[in-house]
C-alpha cells in the first residue's frame, strides 16, 4: 500500500482518488478553490468513460443521474442533414451508453462516493520537491504533506506540469466558445438526439440533453487572437445576432438562456506531450493531455487514466508503474488531441468555398468511416 498525494479535485482527480482506494491505497486529494460550486456546463461521457466508471464502481451512481445520447446529427446552417451517427450498435456491443451529463452534477456524484477527510478545500498547491524516499508538496499558505507519490491533475493550467515542464503552456486553437444549461422541456426536443450545426464563416451551434429535462448548448466563434475584449462582452443578444440564420431549435435555446448563465472559453489545449511519467510525479487527465472539445473526450480521458492507473498500479506501486501508465495511456491520448484539433479546424472554416466542399465531403463520407472512428474512441472491436 502507498500513500498519495492529487493536486485538483476535477474529474481526473476525484476518479483517480477513487481508483487508488480500491486498491487499497490511502489518498488525500488537495483542491485549490474553498468550494465545489456547481460551475461548467455539460458534458458527454463516451460509452468508453462509461466503461471506465464501472471499472471504478462509479458507473450506476453517474448512469442515474445523466441521460443516453444515442444519435448525433450533423447539419449544415440551413438545417440540412451532413451526417447522422446512430451509436446504439457500439454501445449494445459494448455495454454502456454515451451519457449526457452535468459537469457539477458528475463531480458531485464523484465526490459524494468518497470517504470524509478524503478531499482538503482551499489548499492552492505551489511546488514540490522530491526526497530519498518520496515527496514533498508545498502549499500556497506554508503547510506541507509527504506522500509516496504526486498525481498532478490540476486541469489545463496545471502548477505540477509547470514546475515540470516550463515551456509547455496552453495551445490557443483560434476560436472561442459560449456554455450553458438550460431547461430545455418546452422546446420539445427528440430525446437521446444530440446535433451540432455547421455554419457558414467559422459559426458553430451545438446540443445535447443532459437530463432532468436540461439542454447544454454551446456556441463557437472564430477570434483570431484570445481574450478578445469585444467577445468578453458578449450577452445573449449579441449570440442570437451572430446565429440568426441558424436552424431551430437554436433560437429557442438562446431564448431560454440567460446572460448570469452563459460560461465563455476560448478553445485551448496542450500540444501532446512525450512525457506524463516523471519520476515519483505523474500527469494525468487535462494537466497531461487537454485536448480541444471536439470529440467530447476530455473529461472521458481524465476517467479512463484514472481506471488505466489503478490496473498499472497491480501487483505494486512503484516508478515503474508510471511509466507503464504512461506507455499505456500516451498513444491514445496523443490521438485523439490531434484528431480533435483537426476536427476543429474543418468545423471552423470561414472561407466559403472550402466550407461548400467540406459540407459536400461530409454528406458522402461513407457510412464505414465515421463506424471505425467511433469503434476508436469507444475502444470496441468491429
Ligand atoms: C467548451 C468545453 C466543452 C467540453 N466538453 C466536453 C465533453 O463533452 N466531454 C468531455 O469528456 N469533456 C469535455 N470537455 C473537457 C473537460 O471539461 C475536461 O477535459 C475535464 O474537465 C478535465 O478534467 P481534469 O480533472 O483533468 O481537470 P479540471 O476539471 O480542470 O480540474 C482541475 C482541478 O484542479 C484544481 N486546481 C488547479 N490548480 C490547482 C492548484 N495549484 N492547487 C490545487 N488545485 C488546483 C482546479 O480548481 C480544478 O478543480 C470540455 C471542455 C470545454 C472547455
Amino acid at each position: 500500500m502507498a500513500h498519495f498525494l492529487i493536486i485538483g479535485a476535477g474529474m481526473g482527480g476525484l476518479a483517480t482518488a477513487h481508483a487508488l482506494l480500491r486498491g487499497g491505497h490511502s489518498v488525500l486529494v488537495y483542491e485549490a478553490a474553498p468550494e465545489l460550486r456547481e460551475v461548467g456546463a455539460g458534458l458527454v461521457l463516451g460509452a468508453n468513460a462509461m466503461r471506465a466508471l464501472q471499472q471504478l464502481g462509479l458507473h450506476d451512481a453517474v448512469r442515474a443521474r445523466g441521460t443516453a445520447v444515442t444519435k448525433v446529427n450533423l447539419l449544415d446552417q440551413r438545417g440540412r442533414l451532413l451526417q447522422a451517427a446512430d451509436t446504439t450498435g457500439f454501445t449494445q456491443k459494448l455495454g454502456f451508453d454515451n451519457v449526457g451529463i452535468h459537469r457539477a452534477t458528475l463531480q458531485q456524484v464523484l465526490l459524494r462516493q468518497l470517504p470524509a477527510g478524503t478531499l482538503v478545500l482551499g489548499k492552492p498547491f505551489g511546488r514540490f520537491e522530491e526526497t530519498p524516499t518520496g515527496i514533498e508538496a508545498h502549499f500556497a499558505d506554508g503547510t506541507t504533506a509527504e506522500a509516496d507519490f504526486l498525481i498532478g491533475s490540476d486541469g489545463l493550467r496545471s502548477r505540477v506540469r509547470r514546475q515540470l515542464l516550463p515551456a509547455a503552456q496552453p495551445r490557443y486553437a483560434g476560436y472561442t466558445c459560449w456554455r450553458a444549461v438550460v431547461d430545455g422541456s418546452e422546446l420539445g426536443l427528440p430525446a437521446g438526439e444530440s446535433s451540432e450545426v455547421w455554419g457558414a464563416h467559422g459559426r458553430r451551434f451545438g446540443y445535447v440533453p443532459v437530463g432532468e429535462g436540461r439542454v447544454y448548448w454551446f456556441a463557437c466563434l472564430n477570434s483570431a487572437a484570445p481574450d478578445n475584449p469585444a467577445f468578453r462582452a458578449f450577452r445573449v443578444a449579441d449570440l442570437q445576432r451572430e446565429f440568426a440564420a441558424f436552424p431551430v431549435p437554436v433560437s429557442g435555446l438562446l431564448r431560454l438562456t440567460r446572460d448570469a448563465q452563459l460560461l465563455w472559453n476560448d478553445i485551448q489545449d496542450l500540444k501532446p506531450l512525450r512525457h506524463l511519467a516523471y519520476g515519483r510525479v505523474l500527469l494525468l487527465g487535462d494537466a497531461g493531455h487537454a485536448t480541444t472539445p471536439n470529440l467530447g473526450q476530455g473529461a472521458g480521458m481524465a476517467i479512463e487514466d484514472a481506471a488505466e492507473l489503478a490496473a498499472c498500479l497491480v501487483p505494486t506501486a512503484d516508478v515503474a508503474a508510471f511509466r507503464r501508465f504512461e506507455q499505456r495511456r500516451l498513444p491514445r491520448t496523443t490521438r485523439i488531441v490531434r484528431t480533435s484539433w483537426n476536427l476543429g479546424r474543418v468545423a471552423q472554416l470561414e472561407n466559403p468555398f472550402l466550407t461548400s466542399v467540406r459540407n459536400a465531403a461530409m454528406r458522402l463520407l461513407p457510412a464505414f468511416v465515421s463506424r471505425s472512428q467511433m469503434a476508436w474512441l469507444y475502444k470496441v472491436r468491429q
